[in-house]
């Protein structure tokens, strides 16, 4: 839930990115901005969060939560022609900024995006109110509650041992679309209703073929490039059977392929991706 406080109630300054909504003091001239134009943000050159006073007074600003203490604001832009900074999508910035910062430009892409297509009641077509304190709108006609909502992804490494006397071997795939040179982890959206575990053993099944157990929990990590609001929780498993080969749809996925996990190919997912950390974390477990 967001925090409706805006700080922790200790004294020392927090750290790194904490998501908030607190409208309870403007902004102030020092306080970070995040420009949303698009999909893209405004930033410095350098990839860091512009300030307040960079932009118009007049600016129409969005509570996001703090970075190291500091309040962070967004705001919705038609053009950026007569604003300062670059615009920046999230994957070229998460993979030159900080994790906190990656996470603060991730949510601002999240909330705006979120809040040009929450404007009207689905109920009854009025148009709704902020709530303050947090990332929802309130219908004032009907009372409908509209929250700000995630969507939850899975993502799973999956091995399996290798031939005798060789490493273990990680199942790689490749998508139809997307990155499609990129060999990734088999993944997909949790479906309404379902655990995180069995989405895993059903998106598993679904796009190799292959039954798998001793599924573990390994991490998660916001996502702010396939779509507003999407959590990606990762985990690892081995596959059921030591022998069954992969087989594709050849729709969704056009390649999958076990990969001995000291040869593994060098097109894999960028180093800020849940992905890249689960097949490293793969890597560093087996070696051990
Ligand atoms: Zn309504």
């Amino acid at each position: 839930m967001t925090d409706r406080t805006g700080l922790p109630p200790s004294s020392a300054p927090p750290d790194g990115f904490r998501p908030g909504a607190d409208r309870s003091r403007p902004p102030a001239p020092g306080d970070l901005a995040l420009p949303v134009t698009g999909a893209k943000l405004l930033t410095a050159a350098d990839g860091r969060p512009l300030r307040v006073v960079d932009l118009p007074a007049d600016t129409d600003w969005v509570p996001l939560g703090t970075l190291d203490g500091t309040p962070a604001w967004a705001t919705d832009v038609p053009s950026a022609d007569d604003l300062p900074g670059r615009a920046r999508g999230w994957a070229s910035l998460a993979a030159e900024v900080p994790e906190p910062h990656a996470s603060l430009a991730g949510r601002a892409l999240a909330v705006v995006t979120w809040r040009r297509t929450h404007r009207w009641c689905g109920a009854c077509r009025a148009e709704l109110t902020d709530l303050p304190g947090e990332t929802a709108r309130r219908c004032p006609a009907c009372g409908l509650y509209v929250p700000m909502q995630l969507s939850a992804a899975v993502l799973v490494a999956i091995t399996r041992p290798g031939p005798a006397g060789r490493a273990d071997e990680l199942l790689l795939v490749r998508h139809a679309t997307g990155p499609t040179g990129l060999w990734a982890l088999v993944a997909g959206f949790v479906e309404a209703g379902e655990t995180l575990e069995a989405a895993v053993h059903r998106e598993v099944g679904e796009e190799v073929r292959l039954p798998v157990d001793r599924l573990a929990y390994f991490g998660s990590q916001p996502w702010a490039i396939s779509g507003p609001g999407v959590l990606l929780a990762g985990f690892t498993a081995r596959a059921a059977d030591p022998h069954a080969e992969p087989v594709v749809d050849g729709r969704e996925l056009t390649e999958a392929r076990w990969f001995g996990l000291d040869a593994l190919p060098a097109e894999l997912p960028p180093a800020y991706s849940i992905s890249r950390w689960l097949i490293d974390a793969t890597v560093t477990a087996r070696r051990r």
